[in-house]
């Protein structure tokens, strides 16, 4: 008898049940093949996917494209490790540096893996050539945050779940309020040992909150002003989703380290990486960090193949385009449902306020109406649920899915 053989989704969800570790708690929907936009469950019920797997599926599921350069790559060579050379990672290094307009790409596999090299690299850049004493270099970083759930990752948040006892915790982190520059340029004064602002351009876990206008950009400045490495932790924000290639081209600020991950492989594989100039990026030599898996040929045609889709498709333009279309027609709706009291995003990458506790289930409710009704999303943060499709999806499919949540949402109205 195969391991593998034909299950019902309960029977599935049962395994997980025993057999795994209790570290999610999905919707109950087992799926198993997507393409494009759609997802279908073991019953072969179809699912426009509204969550992309946190936004790694951009280019859509199992996209030709980027499956046959993976299955062409898995057939020659899989895995060298960085003792030797490879014939495709330096290629992609080239690719992704020059898309993005970097010196040099750091490659990892995860996103926290790529958060905690950034960390690294921050604080060598700090001792080396900003010339802080030892041991004593801060990066700020802020309230809500996520940036993945290492160790020293959930040292500075201040999500309980995510970090109640798992101390002790990792020291060199000061910790300011989102969208607010005052507390920002007021650590920046009263010391001269910060290293970096590691930062979210839209803070998407905490539920797609958008800075306002000129955040960024005024943040970046004052970095500059005070020789502090502003860091983009664009994991879940870059790669097209919100309108353009990085959250931060909105208000054209070139971070001193940008993070990549997700979609950096279309969903395909983990593919993460740091990318920086010259002057940082050369803290680092040999010994001093590295995966066994990072930069291997597979990740490296796979990240190449997942970003000539972007471009090839103009999804960032898409993003924009129905991320606009996706906000009107719900900010149309909106006043005349009491559930709902705000959506809120930019690009493809968008929310929804439910007008409930934020320890309340309707948010959770609601989404177990919209997988019957052929759409799945997950509540973020008790009340918010994300809405963020593949970048691939067309406008008839988008006012389609519109029509869904609408729908599904006055059926809840009081
Ligand atoms: C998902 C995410 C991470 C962590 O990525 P993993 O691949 O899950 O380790 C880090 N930062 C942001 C902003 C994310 O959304």
């Amino acid at each position: 008898m195969s391991v593998l053989e034909k299950i019902t989704s309960e029977d599935a969800i049962a395994l997980e049940n025993k057999y795994g570790a209790n570290n999610y708690h999905p919707l109950p929907v087992v799926l198993n093949r997507g393409e494009g936009v759609f997802v279908w469950d073991v019953e072969g019920k179809k699912y426009y996917d509204f969550l992309s797997a946190y936004s790694a599926v951009n280019q859509g599921h199992c996209h030709p494209k980027i499956v046959g350069a993976m299955m062409r790559q898995a057939q020659r060579l899989t895995l060298t490790s960085r003792a030797f050379y490879n014939d495709v990672l330096g290629a992609y290094e080239k690719y992704a540096a020059e898309t993005f307009g970097f010196d040099k790409l750091l490659p990892m596999n995860t996103g926290a893996e790529a958060v905690e090299t950034a960390l690294k690299v921050c604080r060598k850049w700090a001792y080396e050539k900003k010339g802080i004493a030892e041991n004593e270099a801060q990066i700020i970083v802020c309230e809500n945050n996520f940036h993945g759930r290492t160790t020293t990752i959930i040292s500075f948040s201040n999500d309980p779940v995510a970090r109640e006892n798992f101390g002790p915790y990792t020291k060199g982190f000061i910790k300011i309020e989102y969208n607010n520059l005052k507390a920002l340029e007021e650590v920046l004064k009263s010391t001269s040992n910060i290293a970096g602002f590691l930062v979210e351009p839209i803070q998407g876990e905490a539920g797609v909150y958008v800075p306002t206008e000129g955040y960024l950009s005024a943040a970046k400045a004052l970095c500059e002003q005070h020789n502090v490495l502003f860091i983009a932790d664009e994991v879940q924000t870059g790669i097209a989703r919100t309108g353009k290639m990085l959250a931060v081209d909105h208000e054209n600020v070139i971070p001193d380290i940008l993070i990549l991950g997700k979609a950096l492989s279309g969903g395909a594989y983990p593919v993460s990486a740091v990318l920086a100039n010259d002057a940082v990026m050369d803290v680092i030599g040999p010994g001093n960090h590295g995966s066994t898996f990072g930069g291997n040929p597979i990740a490296a045609a796979v990240g190449i193949a997942a970003l000539e889709v972007i471009k090839e498709e103009n999804l960032a333009e898409n993003a924009q385009i129905l991320g606009e279309l996706f906000r009107e027609a719900l900010n149309k709706f909106i006043p005349t449902c009491d559930l709902v009291t705000k959506v809120r995003g930019k690009g493809l990458l968008n929310a929804i306020l439910i007008n409930d506790s934020e320890d309340s289930d309707s948010a959770w409710n609601i989404c177990l109406a919209l997988k019957e009704n052929g759409l799945l999303a997950k509540p973020t943060h008790g009340n918010i649920i994300r809405f963020a499709p593949p970048l691939v999806i067309n406008k008839e499919q988008l006012l389609d899915c519109v029509s869904i949540i609408t729908e599904t949402l006055k059926t809840f109205d009081r």
